[in-house]
């Protein structure tokens, strides 16, 4: 029999009422607001209330470099807050919305698989609590509101050429790219080039994941640069005066869901920004709730190690003053073998030799990991195919680093799978580690930082750009922006920016190819290589195959 596929399994849950959830974060039913009986959102008056509490142990779950396949850092995330649950530990999970891009189009949903899933996870890839919609609509509302502003006479001398503000829609559609508006004639305004992007891409959305309460929100709203004028002047949001209205859209959106998973444990899925021009983590207003709440609480972060929980650490641990107490860096045969070198369709037939060259990723993520001042244990995500010999070939190489490879079945089995993983970590965490330390402080120069983050992290020996480029950062750091972190663009199949260099390169450089300010959100995007704001849908989309059966339930999601 074919093993049962996510959703199948998602539709036999045994779902509690979600007010039972809360209980076991001791949030009383009055600080939830349902949304049918297993989703609700947690009150913002409740969370304000927290505010003195002690916090628990936060713990990452990143990757090696990715196969286009994804290697399951969502499912071990489930698994793990399964696994610690099952210890007995007052345990929550802090993962990011779906969008529905990736899940009519190829990667799928992001509710986890197999046996370590949140539900209900048709609700939470597709509309869920309306998270999404509420942020398109935000960002939709400035867009508007801008063009508005030129039609009525452009009392801020707004250059059309120089808009900044693109729209957005929560889906792959590469004819959006790049566009003409206001077509038509006079009364539909001034024609301009313009274009969408994709709803996560958008700064509302890393601004949301970001801000610290309301206020905060509105006032990064209103930070965020739509253009300029012809003498290069920028023009914001509240120059505008959208940001009330948009902190109005949101005001819903930014308080966390709680939903649970198959076992019961409390999970946190709230916020969705982009890991390529976004840092690519769930809310700070989740991640902070849920430390407050549980003793462990275990999150994830977008990409392989050298673009997530390089940003996870640099930009939401350093603005948000968090410290991560372990980090798990989940590899799987399957993606050492293709780092070593196998091809796609060669990834069944056992190959040792490939696997070992392959842990030089891993290896080189483990260092870069560790030099954050972080404990660190690798988690093998078990496939069927993984052979004797490959994972012990990986179990050795670790035991070489100085740490530990626990072979994990979380996928096929459960939070019972994963429990050597889970009591690992709470050893790392339990002991003393006050080290944490983000890679470079706020006063470094931002070419430096971008230098620094190269050097380190990817092993670049150096990074190339345009005057034009540095002289735009030198001009930021005049203006005052100076101090914030580096959000970088890069491909994340290789720690280069070339994703055919797999395994670990050496000898490379990295071109900054364009940089540019969120100052809502709160840093500079350095873009090096092709990144995409919008992807298009592949030539089979998951979409040809979703569907409704005869009993009304959904098929086909993954
Ligand atoms: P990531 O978060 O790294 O992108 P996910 O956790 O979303 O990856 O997993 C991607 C897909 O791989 C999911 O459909 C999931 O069911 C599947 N998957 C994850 N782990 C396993 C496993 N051990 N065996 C088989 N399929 C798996
Ligand atoms: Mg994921």
């Amino acid at each position: 029999m074919a093993p049962k596929t996510d959703i199948e399994i998602a539709r036999t849950a045994e779902k509690r009422p979600i007010q039972e959830i809360g209980a076991k974060l001791g949030i009383p039913p009055e600080a939830l607001l349902p949304y049918g009986h297993d989703k609700a959102k947690v009150t913002a008056e409740f969370i304000a209330g927290l505010e003195d509490r002690p916090e628990g142990r936060l713990i990452l779950v990143t990757a090696i470099n990715p196969t286009p396949a994804g290697e399951g850092k969502t499912t071990t995330t489930v698994g793990l807050g399964d696994g610690l649950a099952r210890l007995g530990h007052k345990t929550a999970i802090c993962i990011r919305e779906a969008s529905l891009g990736p899940c009519f189009g190829m990667k799928g949903g992001a509710a986890g698989g197999g046996y370590a899933q949140i539900v209900p996870m048709e609700d939470m890839n597709l509309h869920f609590t309306g998270d999404f919609h509420a942020i398109t609509a935000a960002h939709n509302l400035l867009a508007a509101m801008i063009d508005n502003h030129i039609y009525w006479g452009n009392a801020l001398g707004i250059d059309q050429r120089r808009v900044t503000w693109r729209r957005v829609m929560d889906m792959n559609d590469r004819a959006l790219r790049d566009i003409v508006c206001s077509l038509g004639g006079p009364s539909n305004g001034y024609p301009r080039e313009t274009g969408f992007d994709i709803t996560v891409a958008s700064e509302v959305m890393a601004i949301l994941c970001l801000a610290t309460d309301l206020a905060d929100l509105q006032r990064r709203l209103g930070e965020i640069i739509i253009g300029y004028t012809r003498d290069r002047t920028p023009v914001h949001a509240r120059e505008l005066k959208a940001d009330g209205a948009m902190t109005v859209l949101l005001r819903d959106a930014i308080q966390p869901n709680l939903v649970q998973t198959l076992e019961h444990t409390p999970a946190f899925v709230h916020g969705g920004p982009f890991a390529n021009i976004a840092h690519g983590c769930n809310s700070v207003i989740a991640t902070r709730t849920a430390l407050r709440l549980a003793d462990y609480v275990v999150t994830e972060a977008g990409f392989g190690a050298d673009l997530g929980a390089e940003k996870f650490m640099n930009i939401k641990c350093r603005k948000a003053g968090l410290a991560p107490a372990a980090v798990v860096v989940v590899a799987t045969v399957k993606a050492l073998k293709m780092n070593g070198g196998v091809a796609k369709d060669d990834l069944k037939a056992e190959n040792v030799a490939a696997v070992r060259a392959g842990c030089a990723n891993l290896g080189r993520h483990i260092e870069n990991v560790r030099s954050f001042g972080v404990p660190t244990v690798v988690a093998i995500n078990h496939f069927a195919g993984d052979t004797e010999a490959e994972i012990a070939a990986v179990q050795d190489y670790v035991r070489g680093q100085g740490t530990e490879a626990i072979l994990c079945r979380h996928w096929a089995e459960g939070g019972a799978g994963i429990e050597p993983l889970a009591r690992k970590v709470v050893a790392l965490a339990e002991t003393d580690h006050h080290s944490f330390a983000p890679l470079y402080p706020d006063e470094m120069g931002l070419f430096h930082k971008i230098e620094t983050i190269a050097r380190r992290i990817y092993r670049a020996d150096h990074v190339v750009a345009d005057q034009k480029i540095r002289d735009q950062l030198t001009a930021w750091e005049e203006a005052g922006y100076g101090h914030l972190p580096v959000c970088m663009a890069k491909t994340q199949y290789s720690f280069s920016t070339d994703p055919e260099l797999i395994g670990a390169p050496e000898g490379f450089d990295v071109p900054v190819r364009e940089v540019r300010l969120a100052a809502g959100a709160g840093f500079v995007v350095a873009i090096c290589g092709r990144i995409m704001t919008m992807p298009g849908l592949p030539p089979e989309p998951a979409a040809h195959s979703i569907g409704l059966n005869a009993e009304g339930q959904i098929e086909g999601l993954f």
